[in-house]
């Protein structure tokens, strides 16, 4: 009965959704509090007060069948001009309605993109560690996922192996800053670099290749670290915008593209992926969210708790031997895995009841990816059961 393609998927589902069971289910014999776990990217922030205010304020103040009616296929045209709008301020851009199209998250704006621009065979470049995700969303349009290799010296990326795989076939580029699973945010001059390959090869290639920018953490970042914006650096870049980490509203599937007047037929690849949305069976964005992110444009969430817990867990890992690099942004600390093999380090995690996901689910073995969007209390209580790990390694 399972179609062919869909039979690798259930054979290797998600090592990150199969550690959040496991957290299930060693909460019902340890405890809840008992176990630390550190998997799923699922934000403990509460979504901001405005967004609470904004749904109580449409259902009382819009007309019901509109609210909860069909718009276009895009999104609602006030809404994608008061984002538009809110970019320019924010960046300096100068984008209008006809560039932002209103999608279900990022997973959906992405899988909206590649049905619009990824012929059969077409490659698509991601960078080391990367979200395993990606894969699926280019073979669901049979494009090759290829894979640049990690710098784990600082995990910027390699730009003298990105350059050496970038050819005929590379119809796009993903990049993902702030970064999961590594925290790392690409500076001004990692995207300058990136931007003068992809400009070079588009020329010695005579190509078109768009620079995919898949934002959900932008808002994330700490110290005053600035996350540039993409679309100054290269004209055929499309923006994969989230509210999901944002706005701490991952459940309720609503995030943008943006397709920018200087990307190469702009205004037809717009229609396109107008069309892939409908096609695809989102039809549009949801409709009560849509309104809800117009009224909370200025809104964030509570990133000052995620810096917390990030201050906390990070010197505590430190201190114990533990090695990694200090995240600038998103809510993930990439540790070195003590033994070659990460995936055992993850079982003698797990033996204390610490839950983290193996590199390998990231294309980078050899090292664990560390949640922390989760309670300050819960690290605190799991740092006893992190030094013990380190101690049964002799750290
Ligand atoms: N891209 C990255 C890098 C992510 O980490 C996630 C979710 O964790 C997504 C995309 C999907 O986000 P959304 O909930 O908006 O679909």
């Amino acid at each position: 009965m399972i179609a062919e393609k869909m039979k690798p998927l259930l054979q290797n589902n998600s090592a990150i959704r199969e550690m959040f069971e496991e957290g299930k289910r060693l909460a019902k014999i340890y405890g809840a509090e008992n176990v630390y776990d550190f998997s799923l990217g699922n934000p403990n922030v509460p979504a901001p007060p405005e967004v609470d205010a904004a749904i109580r304020g449409i259902l009382d103040e819009e007309e019901s069948t509109f609210v909860h009616g069909y718009m276009s296929n895009s999104g609602y045209e006030d809404v994608r001009e008061a984002i538009a709008q809110s970019l320019n301020a924010r960046f300096g851009t100068a984008f209008h309605q006809g560039n932002i199209l209103m999608t279900v998250g990022a997973a959906s704006g992405m899988n909206v993109l590649f049905k619009t621009i990824i012929n059969p065979g077409d490659e698509v470049i991601a960078f080391a560690p990367y979200f395993l995700e990606y894969g699926n969303y280019v073979r669901n349009y049979d494009g090759k996922l290829v894979v640049v290799p990690p710098n784990t010296a600082d995990f910027q990326p390699d730009m003298k192996a990105f350059e050496a795989l970038v050819g005929g076939k590379t119809k796009a580029v993903i990049i993902n800053t702030p970064n999961n699973p590594t925290g790392v945010v690409y500076s001004d001059a990692t995207l300058t670099a990136i931007a003068g390959v992809l400009t070079r090869k588009q020329q010695e290639l005579g190509t078109d290749i768009v620079l995919v920018s898949d934002e959900p953490y932008r808002e994330l970042a700490y110290d005053g670290v600035e996350v540039p914006y993409v679309t100054k650096y290269y004209a055929n870049t499309v923006v994969c915008y989230s509210y999901s980490k944002s706005l701490s509203l991952p459940g309720e599937r609503i995030g943008y593209l943006v397709i920018p007047d200087e990307l190469k037929d702009s205004e037809s690849v717009f229609a396109a992926a107008t069309i892939a949305n409908r096609v695809l069976g989102c039809v549009n964005a949801p409709s009560l969210m849509q309104r809800v992110v117009m009224r909370c444009l200025n809104a964030k969430a509570n990133v000052a708790a995620y810096d917390r817990n990030r201050n906390l867990l990070y010197s505590a890992l430190k201190e114990y031997g533990f090695n990694c690099i200090k995240p600038q942004g998103a809510f993930y600390l990439f540790v070195q895995s003590p033994e070659a093999d990460e995936k055992a380090f993850c079982a003698v995690c797990k033996k204390h009841n610490i839950l983290v996901v193996p590199g390998s689910s990231f294309a980078c073995p050899g090292y664990v990816r560390i949640s922390y969007c989760v309670s300050y209390e819960q690290i605190e209580r799991s740092l006893p059961a992190f030094k013990a790990v380190a101690e049964e390694y002799g750290l």
